[in-house]
């Protein structure tokens, strides 16, 4: 009997040995074909579970799949270091962002290395180390030069938990912090944005990329793309200096029909137009509304309210004065800040003058109206009518005629308008990368000089959140010298969004170690764009339109040729526990390295692949893993059993006929599986194969020689999955280190095709059809077959079928009456 399956020896050995010999360090100058993936790097929480591997895991396999193939692949791994979960839990903790975010990473790399994946370490980047925030702060200088950076003040979404002002994106649910569930309030602050819409148009399209449909649909709606009609109403007010409220609208051919006019509360116009009597009131509202997240207020479920202001505007196409109201259902960020309400032909604000008795014309004709008020808004289509010298005109056409009507009278004009903001990157936070920026009393802002760069962040600062940004206490920190005068300046004390480093770091895995530059020129031409690109789908509209928005930015500025950073993405699904999602509160957290103690980093691997198709996850289970470690046993059983053949002449010849098709059909099988990312029917089809090699080795029925070809062929098939047990397996059968440096099998497809037999079909013993079937065909399936055909259909439909007689490999005869 050959040595037990003993995991824990020789993961570590192979490890061990990979490293000395530098096996997966990627070489810039070989020739072959260059193949990046890349998995997004992950955050340095410290919350560590097997869900962390799950990215992962099937990566690495991926990757190893990819060199065998032939291919010089880049797989790197990093670290997201900069950001909330790091500075919140240290705070928890009481020690400094740095310690505890590098000593998660120090355990994230052992527990990486210990699944023994081919990251060349070598190019680790750290988000969070000046070697590389340096090029960051390097990048937004560049955005500001290009004038894609611009400081503004804005109201903010802010949470009064975490102390800080957060992203749209990061405003979750009914208008709660992502991070933390507490509902989001309102701030105006002078704040750092990226000029991300001048790109809207661009980030809509998609082409030349193969990403996943779901992703471009949630982009493209984020984007919210919609052309339309901006028109101007009048406005006359004494003291007022703006004559007119701009709105925009895709239903201009409802204009007749305006009977107010919304504002947002924080309309600038607002505090010009309110009325004295009405000042109170709006005040109230205002303060209200404010207190509330953009999410809360756009909620279809909450019921519309609004106050009058006093005001009123002019509906230059009929002459109207229309009243201006203020709702919280209109948000100063999005559009002009300022809606026309169409009652008859709206939902919301047909609900809205209910309720305040504003009137409600008619101006579309619904099919067979008679004239009488509407009992809900009509927003189908429909005659003009109420409206001048449109009425009659179809709406449909009508959109596209008071359109040019008001562009000739200088009213309005076509346009299109987007539901993206820019890009809102200060944050009031200790733990990122400083913004490079100075403020001069005499030069204003002045950007912090290339030669300056990095801009360090002092260890010494108090991290603790107070609302504002904890540098700003930094006094050795927040006094500098002007740049362009050497007056005495201040720092810029906010620090950046952690989204703009993952939006580079793709650019640094390719010269890590470069410090001429962000990254080296020549290696991003030789590396990217990433040709895969792995992780998860909740980064669709954060990441993975920052990075595509970052990347059209730098290429436009000539710093790269490619617009597009990846050309595949893929989202994997979650691991879940007991049905669950894992958690702490839940108790369902499963540890990876309790299970690479007992059973093997490369059991943990495959069952990780096997647990369920990649994209949408698995429920871990420890049967479910105890049963893929027996199977590894087997297989090591298997490859060093002794095999014994036994005599049985004659039958040779179509025994091995058939290991060769076994053999062909599952090289074929495992290698279509993982080109289509079917990773859990590619171990199925490994486990079919190794047990019936089991049987064949039992049987002996097979020349020795041509059986352990077979199973030389199944450990390289199972080397990306299982890498540590195959390469021992390797060795131990006689064959030359390394088994991921051996080629992957190709299969022949005339040998993967089946010995087929003629079936005669009969209908009533009448010769109906002949039909050409695999040898394998089975009794079901050949009778399924045979009843199937239309030219047997047409004898048998409309009859009873009494009973279908069949003889293996020769006839099929269906008796019917
Ligand atoms: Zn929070
Ligand atoms: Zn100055």
């Amino acid at each position: 009997m050959a040595d037990r399956y003993n995991p824990q020896e020789i993961e570590k050995k192979w490890q061990q040995q990979w490293a000395e010999d530098r096996l997966y360090e990627t070489d810039d100058d070989d020739p072959r074909q260059k193949f990046y993936l890349l998995t997004m790097f992950p955050y340095t929480s410290g919350d560590l579970h097997i869900g962390h591997w799950y990215p992962m895991a099937p990566s690495d396999m991926y990757a190893r799949y990819k060199r065998m193939n032939g291919f010089n692949v880049m797989h790197p791994m990093g670290f997201d270091a900069f950001g909330l979960p790091a500075e919140n839990a240290a705070i928890k903790r009481g020690i400094h962002p740095f310690t505890w975010t590098m000593q998660n990473i120090e355990n994230m790399r052992r527990q990486l290395k210990s699944i023994g994946a081919v990251y060349d370490w070598s190019r680790e980047v750290i988000t969070c180390l000046p070697g590389y925030y340096k090029w960051t702060q390097w990048f937004f200088l560049k955005l500001y030069e290009a004038g894609l950076a611009y400081r503004e003040k804005a109201p903010v979404n802010w949470c009064p938990t975490c102390q800080t002002v957060l992203a749209n994106e990061q405003v979750v649910g009914e208008g709660v912090c992502e991070r933390c569930d507490t509902a989001v309030a309102r701030r105006d602050l002078e704040q750092w944005f990226f000029r991300i819409t001048k790109y809207a148009d661009e980030l809509m399209v998609h082409d030349g990329i193969d990403w996943p449909e779901r992703i471009k649909i949630m982009q493209r709606n984020w984007v919210g793309r919609s052309e339309g009609t901006e028109i101007s109403f009048g406005l006359d007010h004494p003291g007022v200096d703006e004559k007119e409220i701009r709105v925009f609208t895709t239903r201009p051919d409802t204009a007749f029909g305006v009977t107010f006019m919304v504002l947002a509360p924080e309309h600038p116009l607002v505090e010009k137009l309110t009325s004295p009597e009405k000042k109170a009131e709006v005040e109230a509202y205002t303060l209200k509304s404010r207190r509330q997240s953009e999410i809360e207020r756009l909620s279809t479920e909450k019921e519309k309210d609004g106050v009058f202001t006093g005001a009123c505007c002019i509906n230059r196409l009929n002459g109207d004065k229309v009243p201006i109201w203020i709702a919280d259902y209109v948000l100063v960020s999005y559009g002009t800040g300022a809606v026309m309400a169409v009652p008859a032909h709206d939902e919301r604000d047909f609900a809205f003058a209910k309720k305040y008795g504003l009137p409600v014309p008619v101006v579309i004709s619904p099919p067979d109206w008679d004239g009488e008020p509407l009992a809900e808004a009509y927003t189908g289509a429909g005659p003009m009518v109420n409206s001048g010298q449109f009425d009659g005109t179809p709406s449909e056409k009508g959109i596209e005629a008071v359109s040019i009507y008001l562009e000739k009278q200088g009213w309005g004009r076509r346009t299109v308008s987007y539901r993206l903001r820019d890009w809102l990157i200060s944050r009031q936070r200790y733990w990122g990368a400083p913004i490079p920026m100075i403020y001069c009393d005499t030069c204003g802002i002045v950007p912090v000089p290339e030669k300056d760069l990095p801009v360090l962040l002092p260890e010494d600062a108090e991290f603790k959140p107070t609302g504002e940004s904890p540098l700003k206490y930094n006094e050795g920190f927040v006094n500098t010298t002007c740049p362009r005068c050497g007056a005495p300046a201040k720092r810029e004390t906010d620090t950046m969004d952690t989204f703009m480093c993952s939006s580079w770091y793709f650019l640094r895995y390719c010269s890590p170690q470069y410090d001429g530059a962000a990254f080296d020129e020549a290696k991003v031409k030789q590396w990217c764009p990433v040709d895969f690109y792995t992780g998860g789908a909740e980064h669709a509209v954060m990441h993975l339109l920052y990075v595509r928005f970052f990347t059209k930015a730098i290429r436009d500025m000539g710093l790269i040729d490619f617009g597009e950073p990846f050309t595949k993405l893929f989202n994997q699904g979650t691991i879940i526990s007991g049905k669950q999602k894992m958690s702490k509160s839940r108790g369902n957290v499963v540890n990876p390295d309790d299970y690479v103690a007992t059973l093997g980093a490369d059991t943990v691997r495959t069952y990780l692949m096997f647990v369920g198709p990649w994209e949408q996850g698995g429920d871990w289970d420890d049967s479910g893993i105890s049963g893929v470690s027996r199977w590894l046993n087997r297989v090591w059983n298997l490859a060093l059993e002794d095999y014994k053949q036994h005599d049985n002449d004659g039958n040779t010849g179509k025994a091995e006929t058939e290991l060769t098709r076994m053999t062909h059909q599952t090289i074929k099988k495992v290698t279509q599986d993982i080109e289509r990312i079917r990773f859990n029917t590619m171990v199925a089809a490994l486990m079919e194969f190794s047990n019936y090699l089991h049987r064949v080795g039992e049987a002996g029925t097979v020349p020795e020689a041509a059986w352990r070809e077979s199973v030389k062929t199944m450990l390289l098939l199972l080397a990306p999955t299982a890498p540590h047990l195959t390469e021992e397996l390797w060795q131990k059968t006689g064959h030359d280190y390394s088994i991921h440096n051996a080629q992957w099998p190709a299969w022949d497809e005339s040998l993967t095709e089946e010995e087929s037999i003629t079936l005669v079909v009969q209908v009533n013993g009448k010769l109906r059809d002949k039909l050409s079937l695999p040898v394998s065909v089975s009794e079901d399936e050949a009778k399924k077959l045979a009843a199937e055909q239309p030219k047997v259909r047409a004898h048998t439909e409309g009859k009873q079928v009494v009973k279908v007689i069949y003889v293996p490999g020769k006839l099929v005869n269906i008796v019917v009456k």
